[in-house]
């Protein structure tokens, strides 16, 4: 088989670090109103500009027409070599041309000289004839044209002449273009700067996470008293709560492990010191009577059988321990179930005169592993047996109401002392070592109930006064939770 001294951690390969989209989100909303509004502010800017233009234009073109109107240009238009200078003047101040349409639509100036004696007819100088203003808008080609009427100087003031003034947008834009390349420059400067920033925030961000990493790691290579507190942010302050919690829970569970192990030790050498000491004794006798040679192999015996029990008990708790998936559920007769465990323990109980009394207050039946069950109560009524005195009783009652049965065992034993009784569900805890030996007990009895009780996800309560008796009672579900 090869070696693998390093194995590709596929969560890592595949999970992407904290900071990446933290620090995309916030470039995002950095960026994102800033451009918008960018957009938003050079669209509207060329707008205004061109609209000012356009008032501009239309404002000085209705002073022309004015002036043209007083100086009745229509009558001889270039006869006024001032007024046609003049127009040739605002003509270049608007980057623009101007032309002057008469009566019949012939063209009788043009600044830019290229049509005068022709006849237009366009759209803006027939709706001027009829008295409306119009302006047409090019912004594509980038220019306008706005119109504004020359009268008479009659007095129905009638319009016997257009004033087409055409300017050019071009510088307007230009202007703006460059305004918009400003506005990108600082654009630029300021996502460079935005990204530096969110590389600082997200490295700040994601620093308290880190330093619990580094934490976490240390302590992984062994360091378990390591301080893993980490309270900068709520989440990190929970999480390092969290893992304290854990931690104290494992080293309990190591500590129990490690005391278990030391009493399964303990218990298992105990009964083999004895036949040892049994056994040497014999051998180290010479003659040994038939009779004393029966008495020391019965001991030896009896010592393989509480060897053999601790081992069995040792068993059923490990096998208890392993999933609660192994637990065989099916609908049993808890009244039948009862009655046999105290068929069983009637000869036990009679040769200790202990009277053993049944009450079955309702008929149960309820999803349970019978075997575990069957265990877990025999072990309460044997004890009530086992710690009972000459001519006492044991009293089973079972009961239930609509979600729980409860299993009773009450006897008028030796009790249980207050302190006591908390650890009475420990593995090998004994009130009574000696007593508890006597009657072959093991110490894991208890431990065994409380686990079957636990994985029919019940519980367990005992009530007992030294000297006057104990009660224990489980109560399980009748429907077993899955
Ligand atoms: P054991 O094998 O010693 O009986 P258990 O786990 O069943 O082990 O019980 C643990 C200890 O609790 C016993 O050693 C005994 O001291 C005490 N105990 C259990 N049941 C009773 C009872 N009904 N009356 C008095 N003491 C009891």
């Amino acid at each position: 088989m090869a070696l693998q001294f390093w194995k590709p951690d596929k969560g890592r390969q595949r999970a992407i670090s904290m900071r990446v989209p933290l620090f995309f989100l916030f470039l995002l909303m950095g960026i994102l109103p800033m451009a918008l509004q960018g957009a938003v502010m050079g669209r509207s800017f060329r707008r205004i500009q061109i609209d000012g233009r356009v008032i501009e234009v239309q404002n000085q073109s209705l002073i022309t027409s004015d002036r043209l109107t007083r100086a009745e240009y229509m009558s001889a238009p270039g006869r006024d070599a001032l007024l046609d200078k003049e127009l040739d003047t605002i003509a270049d101040i608007f980057n623009g041309r101007i032309v002057v349409v008469d009566q019949n639509f012939r063209i009788v100036k043009d600044t830019f000289k290229l049509s005068v004696g022709r006849i237009n007819v366009s759209e803006p100088v027939l709706r001027c004839f009829k008295g409306e203003n119009s302006i047409l808008r090019e912004d594509e080609k980038q220019y306008f044209a706005v119109t504004a009427p020359i009268y008479d100087n009659s007095e129905e003031r009638n319009i016997i002449g257009v004033l087409l003034t055409i300017a050019s947008t071009e510088n307007i834009l230009s202007n703006v273009d460059s305004v918009e390349e400003t506005s990108r420059f600082y654009m630029v400067v300021a996502v460079m700067v935005l990204t530096l920033a969110g590389i600082l925030l997200t490295v700040l961000l994601v620093k308290p996470f880190d330093n619990l990493q580094v934490s976490l790691d240390r302590m992984a290579d062994g360091s378990l008293e390591e301080d893993i507190s980490e309270h900068t942010y709520r989440e990190t302050h929970r999480i390092s709560e969290a893992i304290k919690k854990t931690m104290t829970k494992l080293q309990t569970m190591d500590r129990s492990r490690e005391e278990f192990v030391a009493n399964v030790s303990h218990e298992l050498k105990t009964p083999i010191t004895s036949i040892r000491v049994l056994a040497d004794s014999l051998m180290s006798m010479e003659d040994v009577p038939a009779e004393l040679y029966r008495e020391f192999m019965t001991d030896i015996s009896d010592e393989i059988d509480r060897e053999s029990k601790i081992v069995d008990d040792l068993l059923s708790l490990v096998k208890m321990d392993k999933s609660v998936a192994e637990l065989n559920v099916e609908q049993v007769d808890i009244n039948i179930l009862v009655q046999q465990i105290l068929k069983r323990l009637q000869p036990i109980a009679e040769k200790r005169s202990v009277e053993l009394i049944y009450e079955s207050i309702r008929e149960v039946t309820a999803d349970v592993d019978e075997t575990k069950l069957s265990l877990a109560i025999s072990n309460l009524v044997e004890n009530a047996i086992k710690y009972n005195v000459e001519g006492g009783w044991v009293r089973v009652t079972l009961d239930a109401d609509h979600k729980y049965f409860y299993v009773k065992v009450a006897d008028s034993g030796i009790g249980i002392p207050q302190e006591l009784q908390e650890n009475v569900f420990e593995r090998f805890y004994r009130v009574d070592k000696a007593r508890s030996r006597e009657t072959g007990g093991t110490g894991l009895g208890l431990a065994i109930t409380k686990n079957v009780v636990l994985m029919h996800y019940g519980a367990i309560r005992l009530m007992s006064k030294e000297g006057e008796g104990s009660t224990f009672t489980m109560r399980i579900p009748l429907t077993y939770i899955y």
